[in-house]
């Protein structure tokens, strides 16, 4: 028989896709690494596991332990799947603004949700940063994983998605393409790639336009997930060689052609991440083999990305989404 103890033992081995359709006129080969194929649908999934492990390992949490995590998104969900596993209580801290369906996903896991003010600076003792760190403090045998200060984040990446990319491409990959949010999956899987090749494989950040990473001027931007606007202790900019910068426009419109014509329906930073990909693969010749890394689901932004009146109200094209008149209509 061949079956997994527990759902959260399917994290990584994520497969290799070509683009083909986006890619018309390139020459070199455009693999996506597609991570919404983890059990809890992104990348995150990888990071829970290893900052777990270790905090288990190094006494921080032990049974009938509490995780408490700021987080709104996948990496809830990735702590949420181990936290079942393991059998500890979750929290998550939330802003409020950020209530909706990301929220929802987390309560269905089981998830106690904390909704803090989003209109009160971060010293308030009602803020965000605040309302966590006091919940660490007050919950016995709580467990902050920190994912922005975390070395474990970076780690499951060199110790999984790049040995993925190595193998999976016969160690022929010539360049990695990912967006930095945390700077996790760069840094790990940009390392262990630089190293297995000898350097060879070079390491192009994708950051949307706004962000710290890129340079110029930092301000906001609708791109989930990527981009900051201080440099965490999670991210080596050392490892990455160049960057693209990504606005919001761009990444949106090719969210939706991921799903209208590969059949990737994918989140915005991976739309991100394969503008970033194509700028580079342009230039290379047909022997190159571009890797880019698209960190998690579609599903979670149809009523944003995936909606005309989301996108018109907020000044995007919509049009890659308008339906196609057959030759009949
Ligand atoms: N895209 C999405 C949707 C994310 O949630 C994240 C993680 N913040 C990233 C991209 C970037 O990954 P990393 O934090 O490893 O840089």
């Amino acid at each position: 028989m061949r079956y997994v103890r527990h759902v959260a033992d399917l994290v990584g081995n994520t497969p290799l896709v070509e683009l083909t359709r986006v890619t018309a006129g390139i020459a070199a080969t455009v693999l996506a690494k597609v991570e919404y194929f983890n059990p809890g649908g992104s990348a995150k999934d990888r990071i829970a596991r290893s900052i777990v492990d270790a905090a288990e390992r190094d006494g921080l949490l032990g049974p009938g332990g509490t995780i408490v995590e700021p987080t709104s998104g996948n990496t809830g969900v990735g702590l949420a799947l181990v936290a079942l596993e393991r059998g500890y209580r979750m929290v998550f801290v939330v802003p409020d603004k950020f209530d909706g369906e990301k929220v929802d996903v987390l309560r269905a896991y089981g998830a106690e949700v904390v909704l803090t003010d989003t209109n009160v600076p971060p010293d308030d003792p009602r803020s965000y940063y605040s309302v966590s760190d006091r919940l660490v403090r007050e919950i016995p045998g709580a467990f902050k994983p920190n994912q922005f200060a975390n070395p474990n984040g970076p780690r499951a990446h060199y110790t999984s998605t790049g040995p993925e990319i190595w193998r999976d491409t016969d160690g022929r990959v010539t360049h990695l393409v990912a967006g930095v949010g945390t700077g996790g999956t760069i840094t790990g899987t940009g390392r262990y790639l630089r190293e297995v090749s000898h350097d060879t494989v070079r390491v192009v950040g994708v950051d949307p336009v706004g962000s710290i990473y890129s340079g110029g001027p930092v301000h906001g931007y609708r791109v989930e997930g990527v981009g900051e606007d201080f440099w965490p202790e999670s991210f080596d900019p050392a490892v990455v060689h160049s960057y693209e910068t990504v606005s919001d426009a761009e990444s949106f419109a090719m969210t939706r052609r991921l799903a209208r014509e590969e059949g990737l329906l994918v989140g915005g930073s991976s739309g991100m991440a394969v503008v970033g990909a194509l700028r580079v693969a342009r230039d290379l010749p047909a022997d190159a083999i571009v890797v880019v890394v698209l960190p998690d689901h579609g599903r979670g932004y149809l009523s944003k990305i995936f909606d005309d009146d989301w996108m018109r109200r907020n000044g995007f094209t919509a049009s890659e989404n308008t339906p196609r008149k057959g030759p009949h209509s």
